[in-house]
């Protein structure tokens, strides 16, 4: 009887775990879509400064800057292409 009672309370705890999750997943707005990315998302967009292509560097920027950032950027991605 008393294995009974731990494995029900076992099943339970894993349970929630799976249940928080899903709604981890469901609801997890704030984290960039790309898979094993951990980056907060930029505004409009499910994805990362890095992995959503909507994002544009404001037009006000030195175009130096723009261009480095982009540089920078694209060697991230290669990285993360590398690393999988
Ligand atoms: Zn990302």
């Amino acid at each position: 009887m008393k294995r009974k009672i731990l494995i029900f309370l076992l099943a339970s705890v894993l349970i929630l775990f799976n249940s928080c999750a899903v709604i981890n997943a469901l609801f997890g707005h704030d984290q960039c879509q790309y898979p094993d990315c951990e980056n907060n998302c930029v505004e409009n967009c499910n994805y990362c400064i890095i992995h959503c292509d909507k994002y544009q560097v404001p037009s006000n920027l030195n175009s130096k800057v723009d261009k480095s950032i982009r540089k920078q950027m694209e060697q991230y991605r290669q990285e993360n292409k590398k690393n999988k």
